[in-house]
């Protein structure tokens, strides 16, 4: 390597910052498990809400019929038609429509009627048109289910209470109301024949979704603009939930675990991206490992780096130096450049930073950094899955094995106490599939990688071979459609 020794040095400390050790994710994931039976025991916890979200089952792959799926959560809002067909297969038509930033901050009067009318486009289309009449939906009122990738507080499988907006969002008049009265309101007033049967957060919707072709899921995970998951619980472990049904999909809303930061090593660069965001204090994990911290987090450490003089010859760019200029898929084009001179990550930071001036070293200092941020968000990815599947494993602290995945007790370590050396040589066990959305995780290169390592470490050695991580394909439009099939059922 070509750096110098002060450059080194920096380098060290930073490794040793942003590095996360097995017994550091042992010790996180045993909290994230405290943290979880704190959330499903009573209602008000500051951590993990662990919302019960009125669907009672899992798909399985033979579920029929023509449904709308609404997904909004992010930069775009998606309106879908699913046709689902039986024997695992289906059809999608979509429309993307984007969300202004100024529509983001908007009364959320406006986000809903903006939301109607983009409805009402997309049905106006002649090919959904005929899709329906091919179907022959009978009712004048289309079903549809909405993806709603923010904290809501469900009361039934079709109402929910947004408890706080996160990633961008801040409409007035949204936060302690129903979404799903919000919305049909708006499609009501502007003459939208659908009726929103389901509301579901995008991590239910991931599980439901990859149910339909594995029916073994547990989990649905979200690593995009935001992370969260969603779980299958026996209804049992969860005593703060009135209920008859056996199993529930409880909504981790993961983003705000240790939310006093009382475990997770926090670095001062995080700290920074926290203080300056919209929401200081609150999803303090999330603005560890999701796509829209990221880049703020490496940005934070380059410029650090800049003001010791020790990157760019202490010479920043406007780009660099503005709040999230960076960008999480920029990181991943650096780290993608696996030439020995990094002519492509000089390109990277000349078009993407305007950074002009700069040496091998530097180049190399970028890239490393790259690595560091995103394999710490690799690593409490992993560590947040294995809490999951350890839950699944136990179930409760009374130790009477409940969970829903305590068959597989005898391959998988269930951590703390319960640790136990694996059998390797056990014979195969159905897989446990582990569904997930995001682009973070579909394109940064290496996640997945390291995701899979932390979990054997987590897990055992059997993790390899029994827990599948695999990209769920639109789990927020065909989980929304599932939801509401599955909600029309049961009404
Ligand atoms: P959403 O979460 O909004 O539904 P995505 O799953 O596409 O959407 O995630 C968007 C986030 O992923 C953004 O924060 C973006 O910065 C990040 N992202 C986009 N492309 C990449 C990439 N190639 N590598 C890593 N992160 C990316
Ligand atoms: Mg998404």
């Amino acid at each position: 390597k070509s750096w110098s020794a002060a450059q080194s040095h920096a380098l060290e400390v930073l490794t040793e910052q942003l590095t996360l050790s097995t017994e550091q994710l042992d010790m996180l994931a045993n909290e994230f498990v405290r943290q979880m039976r704190t959330g499903l025991a009573v209602s008000d916890t500051s951590d993990l809400a662990m919302i019960p979200t009125y669907v009672t089952g899992r798909p399985n792959g033979t579920e029929r019929g023509c449904y709308l799926a609404l997904d909004l959560g992010g930069t775009n809002l998606r309106v879908c038609l699913i046709t689902l067909k039986g024997g695992h297969e289906l059809e999608t038509q979509q429309r993307m429509f984007k969300v202004s930033q100024e529509l983001q901050e908007a009364e959320v009067s406006k986000l809903m009627e903006f939301i109607a009318l983009s409805i009402k486009d997309f049905l106006a289309r002649d090919h959904i048109n005929a899709t329906l009449v091919e179907h022959a939906s009978d009712s004048d009122r289309l079903e549809m289910g909405f993806t709603f990738s923010f904290p809501v507080s469900q009361t039934a499988i079709d109402a929910g209470m947004l408890l706080r907006w996160t990633k961008g969002f801040s409409c007035a008049g949204a936060v302690g109301h129903d979404i799903v009265h919000l919305l049909q309101t708006a499609l009501d007033q502007n003459d939208v024949k659908v009726h929103v049967a389901a509301l579901v957060n995008d991590t239910v919707g991931t599980l439901l979704a990859h149910a339909y072709t594995y029916p073994n899921t547990c989990l649905g995970a979200i690593f995009g603009t935001g992370t969260n998951g969603a779980y299958l619980e026996n209804t049992k472990n969860v005593p703060k939930l009135k209920t008859t049904a056996q199993e529930m999909v409880i909504n981790i809303e993961w983003g705000n675990f240790d939310k006093d930061k009382t475990v997770l090593p926090v670095t001062i660069y995080d700290n920074k991206v926290d203080r300056e965001s919209i929401n200081p204090g609150l999803q303090v994990f999330e603005k560890m490992i999701s796509g829209m911290y990221l880049g703020e987090i490496t940005r934070n450490v380059l410029l650090h780096l800049i003001d010791q003089r020790l990157l760019f010859d202490g010479k920043s760019s406007t780009v660099l130096n503005r709040q999230w200029g960076l960008e999480a898929a920029t990181m991943s084009a650096i780290e993608d450049d696996k030439s020995p001179n990094l002519i492509p990550t000089s390109q990277i930071l000349e078009s993407a930073l305007d950074i002009g001036l700069h040496t091998l070293a530097d180049r190399e200092i970028v890239q490393r950094v790259c690595h560091l941020v995103g394999q710490r968000a690799a690593r409490l990815s992993a560590m947040a899955t294995a809490a999951v599947i350890r839950q699944g494993l136990s179930g409760s602290t009374g130790g009477d094995s409940s969970g829903i995945l305590r068959e597989y007790r005898h391959v998988l370590r269930a951590g703390g106490d319960e640790s136990r050396v694996q059998d390797s040589t056990e014979a195969l066990v159905e897989p446990i599939h582990v569904g997930i959305d995001g682009s973070v995780f579909e394109h940064y290169p290496g996640f997945r990688a390291a995701m899979n390592q932390t979990l054997e470490e987590l897990l055992g050695p059997a993790a390899a071979r029994v827990v599948r991580l695999e990209t769920t394909k639109d789990g927020s439009g065909v989980g929304a459609a599932l939801a509401a099939l599955m909600a029309h059922k049961d009404a």
